[in-house]
């Protein structure tokens, strides 16, 4: 069969590269894809919002599975169109997509089926806001309505700030449409965790555990970025958690998206804090996270094309997952001044010394080819991604590759896993 992966970042490549394993799958394309995934699959010039473009390239080449990688064209109703078409494509649709789109309709969906989150208000007006940051007192969070890229939400340390944020995102224009709304929640303490679900509206799947790094240096300090590494299993989510977030948080999700007459059909993530015994969910993503995409795809044993196609086809039941034993973890290069304004254009040396390392597997995210050399174009550049039989192992050989490539001005952390490792 035919597979078609929209996207170009380090999930993208994670996706292509599992879904290239399948006996099943006999050609696959990228759209847009990028030069990492161009070693593996056919990249298509499309961008992710050309749904018409993507729509009638499905048709015409006859592909049998399409498998959206990021939220922007889920948003824009992509899983729609291709149905209506008649085309198998895994994704949420777009009045399900919203769970991610917009954080005002996901905490009060959270809040109907009693979904455990952090305590908030929704404000279009600056008073009221006001009145609410000083009722719940700092630190506060203050995140934009809509989809910021994982950089419309503040951390307010002062009442002065807090204010500020408020009225930044509701008159400034900081956030455009996505901060024309705002909410306001209670700050949490806690560990956070990822956790993701393959889901058909009824059935749900869990995939293992896993753990970003959001903020940009070591020890989780400086501003948050769209994730700097990441490792699974997750040992913040113990057995016990697992349960509850499968009973309290999963399952109280997808019943209720079905209830409000919004069928989830695709993976759901929880970014989830995770405070001894307590868990809650911080948000919802329509989508598999970038970066635990890579550590979690290089843990997944069965072949991932026949969970998908499932998925899409609203039939999940008598799918298991199986999970090499082994610890992933994925060490996120980034371009000099990420998560700010950053350099493009340097050339990556380095990365074929990288790829004869064992166990070992660089995604490419922002990367372009230039005269034939490959150079950096995003923020996030490569995710490199090891295996391990311990957590330990699996650190030591994604710094081993990190320590083979190089290019002027890259950055990355220093302490991915380690999280784990203390508890380990
Ligand atoms: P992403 O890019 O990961 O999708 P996002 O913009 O959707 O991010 P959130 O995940 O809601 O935003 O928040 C980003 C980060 O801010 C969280 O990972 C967490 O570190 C921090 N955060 C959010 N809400 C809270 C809270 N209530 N208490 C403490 N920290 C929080």
């Amino acid at each position: 069969m035919k597979v078609l992966v929209i996207g170009g970042g380090g999930r993208e490549h994670a996706l292509v590269w599992k879904i290239a394993q399948s006996p099943l799958v006999t050609r696959v394309y990228c759209a847009p894809g990028n030069p990492g995934i161009g070693e593996i699959a056919e990249n298509v010039p499309l961008a992710v919002d050309d749904l018409v473009g993507l729509l009638d390239f499905a048709r015409t080449h006859d592909i049998d599975l399409t498998v959206v990688g990021p939220e922007l064209p889920l948003s824009l109703g992509i899983v729609d169109l291709f149905e209506e078409y008649g085309l198998t494509i895994f994704g949420a649709r777009r009045n399900a997509a919203i769970i991610e789109a917009s954080k005002a309709f996901s905490k009060d969906l959270m809040k109907k089926y009693q979904v455990p989150t952090a305590a908030y208000g929704v404000f279009e007006e600056v008073a009221p806001a006001v009145a609410f940051i000083d009722q719940v007192g700092v630190p506060i969070v203050i995140k934009a309505d809509g989809l910021a890229a994982g950089k419309g939400v503040i951390i307010a340390q002062s009442r002065e700030e807090a204010v500020a944020t408020v009225q930044d995102m509701l008159t400034g224009n900081a956030f455009g449409s996505a901060g024309s709304r705002v909410v306001i929640e209670e700050f949490l303490v806690g560990e956070e965790a990822s956790f993701l679900a393959f889901t058909d509206g009824k059935a749900i799947i869990p995939l293992a555990s896993a753990q970003d790094h959001k903020a940009v240096f070591d020890g989780d300090k400086g501003p948050n970025t769209g994730g700097m590494g990441a490792y699974s299993p997750a040992p913040v989510v113990t057995q016990a958690i697992h349960d509850k977030v499968m009973v309290e948080v999963m399952r109280r999700t997808v019943d209720g998206m079905a209830a409000e007459g919004r069928p989830y059909r695709g993976v759901l993530y929880a970014g989830l804090m995770i405070n001894g015994d307590e868990v809650k969910v911080l948000e919802f993503n329509a989508r598999f996270g970038d970066p635990e995409c890579q550590p979690l795809l290089m843990r997944l044993k069965s072949d991932i094309v026949p969970v998908l196609l499932s998925v899409a086809k609203g039939d999940l039941g008598g799918i298991a997952l199986e999970w090499h034993d082994k610890a992933a973890v994925c060490v996120v290069m980034a371009a000099g001044g990420y998560p700010a304004d950053y350099r493009k254009g340097d050339p990556i040396r380095g990365l074929d010394e990288a790829a004869a390392l064992e166990e070992l597997f660089v995604f490419h995210a922002g990367t372009t080819r230039r005269d034939g050399e490959v150079v950096t174009a995003g923020g996030r550049v490569l995710g490199v991604t090891a295996l391990g039989r311990t957590v330990r192992e699996a650190i030591d050989r994604a710094y081993q590759g990190v320590g083979a490539i190089d290019w002027e001005g890259v950055h990355y952390r220093k302490d991915i896993g380690a999280k784990a490792l203390a508890k380990s």
